[in-house]
């Protein structure tokens, strides 16, 4: 097999072709007028793809998801204050490792590998918190957390919530204004489908509000601060500097958007977009389940639908991705410390998604390589099951009812 190895990895993802031709070519100016077009209309389509209200603010910073989570815990919370992190994974761990190196006084929620804790635990600990933080999947368990119930519980506290969507956002349903969400951050590697290095934030109003009244600034080149004024003339066409953007990064990300909203208005889009990444998890699990695999998330209904987290099998070491490669398709391994020489994990997100045959052979070069192991394994059965959800009708068209858009 001469074919290109497909990446099947919780990011970076396969891209588009599209946004390969806009990632090529010289380096714009930052200042450039085609630069500064394409900058706006990424900002304005973020606020679609985020599902957010004309009043949240998006930012566009040169970075990963980790200086995007930075960002968050640095603008919001003050030395001192109380933080909340629900703790579903080793992201929401670093979360709680930043807001204790910015001072914070941290209560992490926890909940065993593959659980999410409760939510009476979780509205005890926000009483007289200022910020509340999950990851809403968390990458190194496969686990997804309800961010419209964890906003509602720091809303009825008085605490802003915050979501790290760096492996979730334009996957994962996520509603930031019908929901009360304070800040849905991300980064361009992973669903968004682009290349690493940008750090993609929106912030509302209330956690705007929230960096105007901190008693310790943040470091300067990731102040809110200093960067509205940037977004905002790239908005309004009279572009400023402050420190350079990932230039060569901006117009892919404008492509990318575009193709997430292409041909409906954003509701539909996105709720269509949420769609498909349900189904493709669902026919994923379907072939684990053929397969004899085990999933990291403990029920179906906190299983993430970007990547599936999985158990080695018995007698399968952690070389298993090694030969998954060989047969063509980059998986990961393990990440969280405590599963990580007993699992490993395929990511499912973005534009591949809509190449069934990817999928496919994604699954047939995981049975395969387990057959290789000795394991009695029905490769083509496992694909038969996948394939047969991968064709049903994507399930749920709209956004703002509850259920809606979410796999069989
Ligand atoms: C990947 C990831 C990050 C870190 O992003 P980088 O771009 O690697 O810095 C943070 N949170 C979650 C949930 C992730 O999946």
């Amino acid at each position: 097999m001469n074919e290109r190895p497909l990446l099947m990895i919780p990011g970076p993802i396969e891209v588009s072709d599209a946004v390969v031709e806009a990632a090529a070519g010289p380096p714009p100016s930052h200042l450039a007028a085609d630069l500064v077009a394409d900058f706006a209309a990424a900002l304005r389509d973020m606020r679609h793809v985020w599902l957010a209200g004309p009043d949240a603010q998006p930012f566009v910073v040169a970075g990963s998801g980790t200086l995007a989570m930075e960002m968050a815990a640095t603008n919001l919370v003050d030395p001192g204050d109380v933080a909340v992190v629900v703790s579903t994974g080793w992201f929401s761990d670093r979360m709680a490792e930043m807001l204790r190196r910015r001072g914070a006084q941290v209560t992490e929620v926890r909940a065993p590998v593959g659980e999410v804790p409760p939510l009476e635990r979780v509205a005890e600990a926000a009483r007289g918190a200022r910020a509340l933080f999950a990851t809403h999947v968390d990458t190194s368990t496969g686990v997804r957390v309800d961010p419209q119930a964890l906003a509602a519980v720091a809303a009825e506290h008085g605490a802003l919530s915050v979501f790290d969507g760096v492996c979730a956002t334009a996957a994962e349903r996520f509603e930031m204004a019908a929901w009360g969400a304070d800040v849905y951050l991300s980064a361009s590697q992973k669903a968004i489908g682009l290349p690493a290095g940008l750090a993609l934030v929106v912030a509302g109003p209330r956690a705007l509000a929230a960096r105007q009244t901190l008693r310790t600034p943040p470091p300067l080149s990731l102040d809110f601060e200093q960067w509205l004024p940037v977004m905002r003339g790239y908005e309004a066409g009279t572009p400023t500097y402050f420190a350079t953007p990932a230039t060569t990064l901006v117009r892919p990300l404008r492509v990318a958007l575009a193709e997430i909203l292409a041909g409906a208005e954003p509701a539909a889009a996105m709720a269509a977009r949420f769609a498909l990444h349900a189904r493709a998890a669902a026919g994923f699990r379907a072939a684990w389940e053929v397969l004899g695999l085990r999933l990291v998330p403990r029920t179906a209904d906190v299983a993430a639908h970007t990547l599936s987290a999985l158990y080695l099998p018995d007698g399968v070491d952690a070389t298993l991705p090694g030969a998954i490669r060989e047969r063509g398709v980059v998986v990961a391994g393990g990440l969280h410390p405590e599963i990580r020489a007993r699992s490993f994990r395929v990511g499912h997100m973005g534009h591949v998604l809509n190449r069934p045959e990817a999928l496919a052979r994604t699954v047939a070069a995981v049975g395969g390589a387990l057959a290789d192991r000795g394991l009695q394994v029905d490769v083509e059965a496992a694909v038969a099951a996948a394939s047969a959800l991968w064709e049903a009708p994507l399930q749920g068209t709209t956004v703002g009812g509850r259920g809606s858009a979410e796999a069989p």
